[in-house]
């Protein structure tokens, strides 16, 4: 079986770009993951990447295509269930059966985010329903917003969006916050903002774009309806790395913790993107924490003297 000097587990922008970067050190790289785009592939609308003026994450996700056959980088169509170490080397297992060997990997499997599951949400998703205030804060100028959850993003969303917005809801099922205290109280200071405690939300309406959602009261059981264009659903994010549950070490929310090599734990295993610690999730950020980690595999392997 062919050993490869990297196993880059994900085909997102972190993956992506570490995968360019192995390659371009002549590392022998393999890139395993079911799709390539990674969560690009639900954006319609990317302003915010440099260089990159299309704006469909489907059309980027074509671009980092291209690139990656370009560059003849192996992908190997599948996910990775289990990563077992074995003397200097790593063993991938894959769903599908196939195994991969690696003197190193870099882990990129990014995140989702948790939702709802009520009617509409679905239906409006990048239409008025959104994930990432970072990403689609200006679309909410002059508009009624309202942000669900009751955590710090949920809190540093509406602190943001409070900038652009006639009005925002912050929408909580509990009387109690989950985000720091400090966050809680600049929130409050905006006074375009209204806290919502004890609701949930029931469905998202509209015809063809949101117009409002529906609200129920969890004490009095009452339903009522809020009139808003945006919705930004902020409830937390499963992080995908089951696959190295165990081998590394991560934080109270499940991110694995890296240095800045991107380094974690674990020698030999990098992580980069939305499944580390930092605590911003964009596309340039994974790309670049890609980078970072293929050039310290690099370093890494040159370093051990077992670069062929
Ligand atoms: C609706 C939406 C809009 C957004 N808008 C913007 C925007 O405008 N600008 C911006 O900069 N960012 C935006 N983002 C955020 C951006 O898409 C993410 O920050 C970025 O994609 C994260 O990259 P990543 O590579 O870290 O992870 P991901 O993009 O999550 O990619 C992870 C990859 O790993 C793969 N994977 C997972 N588990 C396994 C496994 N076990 N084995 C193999 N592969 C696996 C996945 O299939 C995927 O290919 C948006 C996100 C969403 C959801």
């Amino acid at each position: 079986m062919e050993t490869y000097d990297v196993i880059i587990i994900g085909g997102g922008p972190a993956g992506v770009s570490a995968a360019i970067y192995a390659k371009r050190k002549l590392l022998r790289t393999v890139l395993v993951s079911k799709d390539i785009g990674g969560q690009a592939l639900l954006t319609t609308n990317i302003e915010n990447y440099p260089g990159f003026v299309e704006k469909s994450g489907m059309k980027l996700a074509e671009f980092f295509e291209q690139q990656l056959k370009e560059l003849e980088v192996e992908i190997v169509e599948d996910a990775v269930k289990e990563i077992r170490i074995e003397g200097n080397s790593f063993r991938a297992i894959c769903e599908e059966g196939r195994e991969l060997v690696g003197k190193s990997v870099i882990a990129t499997g990014g995140s989702s985010h948790r939702k709802l599951n009520v009617p509409g949400e679905d239906e409006f998703f990048g239409r008025g329903v959104y994930v990432c205030a970072t990403c689609d804060a200006p679309l909410t100028k002059n508009k009624m917003v309202a942000v669900v959850g009751g955590g710090n993003a949920a809190f540093q969303s509406a602190d943001l969006l409070a900038r652009y917005a006639t009005k925002v809801y912050l929408i909580h099922r509990r009387s109690e916050f989950r985000a720091d205290g400090i966050l809680v109280s600049r929130v409050k200071g905006h006074n375009n903002v209204e806290i919502i405690t004890n609701a949930e939300v029931r469905e998202i309406r509209g015809k063809d774009r949101v117009e409002s959602l529906l609200l129920e009261s969890l004490e009095s059981r009452q339903v009522f309806e809020l009139p808003v264009q945006r919705i930004f659903i902020e409830i937390g994010r499963e992080i995908r790395l089951d696959y190295m549950k165990g081998l590394v070490i991560t934080n109270e929310h499940g991110q694995v913790i890296v240095d800045r090599l991107q380094r974690t734990s674990c020698e030999g295993i990098f992580a980069a993107g939305e499944i580390t610690d930092l605590p911003y999730g964009q596309a340039i950020i994974s790309a670049g924490q890609g980078a970072v980690a293929a050039l310290a595999a690099f370093d890494y392997l040159s370093e051990k003297r077992v670069l062929g």
